[in-house]
């Protein structure tokens, strides 16, 4: 496979030779000679596969002939969060470097006269939120009807944050003739529905995720307790263990990003916080901080965990298993990328074993523990006591295991007889995504778009703070497939990030 036999113009392959890529990713190989046909592409892979590309490549070869009038661009991409769009943005700049291209950078949260000024100009690509762009359109910014290209990215995650009317309003404003490319993780019914609305005979891209990046991800379970503050001390002692160089966190609310933030930085983590809340400027200086090394840990809700491109994190910890498995998926997306060794985490406690269920299903195998599977009696017992998996849960009735302590280093000792350790590990894990799974976004939680805005903690921490409070045990190099009731030693190896 190489770029060279994709149909793309000799300016567009010298920028790709120039930013290191040396073989299209599988995504890219089926679609860049699609979308330099001119032909509509329903693009669906996963998290990482850089599908990014996929389009900018062939949309700079395009874009190659005509050019823009003030006013009227003549491309559009649609991104649901800033740092999305920013990131697309990031690619133009890099691969286009050889063209001469206006980009528009259409996002709130920043002032909208730089963004007019784009315009006037002329831009050949507009890259925008939906909200922001209806903004543009509505005040008589903008107009519409000389796009040539739409691409509607992350498709998945404008469901999930509500925009879909949105964008179908956009996609009624476009001229009839353009050319559309929807990309997205998953393929969620909704999505399907505006993608048979609004596509021409498209070619459906679907690769399959065996092959791509999330198959270097190790994944584990670790037991936790209920309690939020016992909780935090076992998320703190897994942080310990094993060596990291830097991750992400993720919470499933926005409240306890905050919470997990400021009790990080009282135990003396390097830390930063970024969820939907935050205005665009603290987000962007998190991320900066996150990138540059700065932060060595980010608390992150889920707005954070798509497609955002931070490419050098070591390990994801999930403090809170996500009650939409797919948002697993896209969470442990963060590390193992390009190719990348990465190791994933998740704290589980008893009521968390419904939601944990469905994730082994998604992904059609079985997450190994850390420290050996609960007994059969505990996961009827919690399947006894909490019916929901949900709400608030009997503080009475925990069982003593629950009660272990977890903070005390790699190897607590604690005894394994009673949780049964079956070596539930086999083959190194690969994330699939189901071709059963069902998409509910209508109850998921709105914590992430509520408006209000909360002060920033992000990037408050000072860069020299300890990150790891406890030494690191030795490394191993052996990548090891069962597991006793310690933990193993690949867990503790430090990760080599290029
Ligand atoms: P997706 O949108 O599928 O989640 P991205 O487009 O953000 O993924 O790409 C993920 C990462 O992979 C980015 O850092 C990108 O620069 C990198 N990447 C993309 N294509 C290639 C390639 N052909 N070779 C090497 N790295 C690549
Ligand atoms: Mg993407």
């Amino acid at each position: 496979m190489s770029f060279s036999n994709l149909g793309l113009s000799p300016k567009v392959l010298s920028a790709v030779e120039a930013a290191g890529f040396e073989t299209p990713t599988p995504i890219q190989d089926r679609a860049v000679p699609v979308v330099v046909a001119g032909r509509d592409v329903l693009g669906i892979a996963q998290t990482g596969t850089g599908k990014t590309a996929s389009f900018v490549l062939p949309m700079l070869t395009r874009l190659e002939r005509g050019r823009a009038r003030a006013r009227m661009p003549r491309s559009l991409i649609l991104e649901p969060t800033r740092e999305l769009a920013a990131q697309v943005a990031e690619h133009f700049e890099i691969l286009g470097k050889n063209h001469k291209l206006t980009v528009a950078l259409l996002i709130g949260g920043v002032s909208y006269e730089d963004q007019d000024r784009k315009l006037d100009r002329g831009a050949d690509v507009v890259i925008a939120t939906p909200g922001r762009l209806l903004d543009h359109f509505v005040r008589g910014k903008l107009l519409l009807n000389g796009i040539e290209i739409l691409v509607v990215d992350e498709a998945d995650r404008m469901l999930d944050m509500g925009f879909i009317p949105d964008v179908e309003r956009i996609c009624k404003l476009l001229p009839f003739t353009r050319q559309t490319l929807f990309f997205s993780a998953t393929m969620p019914a909704e999505i399907q529905r505006l993608a048979d609305k609004f596509l021409h005979s498209p070619e459906r891209i679907e690769v399959a995720p065996q092959a791509t990046a999330a198959a270097t991800i190790v994944q584990r379970l670790k037991k936790a307790p209920d309690d939020p503050a016992g909780k935090r001390e076992a998320l703190r002692a897994l942080m310990r263990e094993v060596d990291v160089k830097n991750a992400i966190i993720f919470c499933n609310r926005k409240k306890d990003v905050g919470i997990l933030y400021r009790s990080l930085q009282r135990h003396g983590f390097n830390v930063g916080a970024l969820h939907g809340d935050l205005d665009q400027h603290q987000r962007t200086a998190t991320l900066d901080a996150f990138r540059s090394g700065q932060i060595a840990f980010l608390a992150a809700s889920d707005v954070a965990a798509r497609g955002l491109d931070i490419p050098e994190v070591s390990h994801i910890f999930n403090y809170d298993v996500p009650i939409h498995p797919e948002d697993y998926i896209h969470r442990i997306g963060r590390t193992g990328r390009a190719g990348r060794e990465g190791f994933a985490a998740m704290l589980v406690s008893r009521r968390d074993f419904k939601a944990l269920k469905a994730i082994e299903k998604l992904l059609r195998h079985e997450i190994p523990w850390i420290d050996g599977a609960p007994s059969e009696e505990e996961q009827r017992d919690a399947a006894e006591t909490r019916p929901d998996g949900n709400g608030r849960h009997r503080r009475g009735n925990r069982s003593r295991r629950d009660k272990r302590p977890s903070g005390s280093g790699p190897h607590t000792g604690h005894p394994a007889k009673n949780h049964a350790p079956k070596a539930r590990a086999s083959a190194p894990p690969n994330v699939h995504h189901g071709k059963e799974r069902d998409h509910r976004h209508s109850d998921r939680p709105k914590h992430e778009h509520t408006g209000e805005r909360k002060p920033a903690h992000g990037h408050a921490a000072p860069p020299n703070q300890p990150n790891k409070p406890q030494a690191a045990p030795q490394p191993s190099r052996s990548r090891q497939q069962g597991m006793g009731d310690h933990v193993p030693a690949f867990m503790m190896r430090p990760v080599r990030v290029t």
